[in-house]
């Protein structure tokens, strides 16, 4: 099973593909999470990543579908996997789209949490108080969220034209929202 978990930053994708890691046994696989082993390892994709991260900015396309492609082949991707923060632009979907072909997959599912503005910026603060994440702050924050419009909202447009985008509204208790996704 192919699941895509989109939204916002501050939308809890990472929260709620963890859940769902643990009930269906299928790996999260989070390019926000692999940039950032990558910056404190200090490699070379590391070092190129940080100034995009630190300023809100997308990562190359070229860099993120690099990574993707070699992490899906891994074997622990065999029975499935849940993508977290990737494809964030279009040019990323449509490369996804080739890679999922090449290895026989499809995408089953395309879910979108919904969560109003006020509410990100509020979690994404205390975010920065509770884990000192370097891009939780006003400034960026307020960057990603217009990065999320301009470039991310176009590929939940092109889900929906192909029938695989659901929507949930994001807001509310954790466990209401993840009983909305198994519901999915
Ligand atoms: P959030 O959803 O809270 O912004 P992520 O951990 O998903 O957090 O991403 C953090 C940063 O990592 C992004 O602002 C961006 O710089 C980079 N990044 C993550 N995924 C991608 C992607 N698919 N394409 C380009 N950049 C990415």
């Amino acid at each position: 099973m192919v699941l895509n978990f989109m939204g916002p930053p501050g939308a809890g994708k990472g929260t709620q593909a963890k859940i769902v890691e643990d009930r269906l046994g299928i790996v999260q696989i989070s390019t926000g999470d692999m940039l950032r082993d990558a910056v404190s390892s200090e490699t070379n994709l590391g070092l190129e990543a940080k100034s995009y991260m630190n300023k809100g900015e997308l990562v190359p396309d070229s860099v993120v579908i690099g990574i993707i492609e070699e992490r899906i082949t891994k074997p622990d991707c065999k029975s499935g996997f849940i993508l977290d923060g990737f494809p964030r632009t279009s040019e990323q979907a449509s490369a996804l789209d080739d890679i999922l072909g090449k290895h026989s997959l499809k995408m089953n599912h395309v879910i979108y949490f919904d969560v109003p503005d006020a509410e990100l910026i509020k979690r994404l603060l205390k975010r920065a108080e509770d884990e000192g994440r370097a891009d939780d702050n006003i400034e960026t924050i307020e960057n990603r969220l217009k990065v999320f419009q301009e470039k991310t909202k176009p590929v939940l447009d092109y889900y929906d034209s192909k029938n695989v985008l659901k929507k949930i509204e994001g807001t509310g208790k954790i466990e209401e929202i993840s009983q909305k996704v198994s519901e999915i």
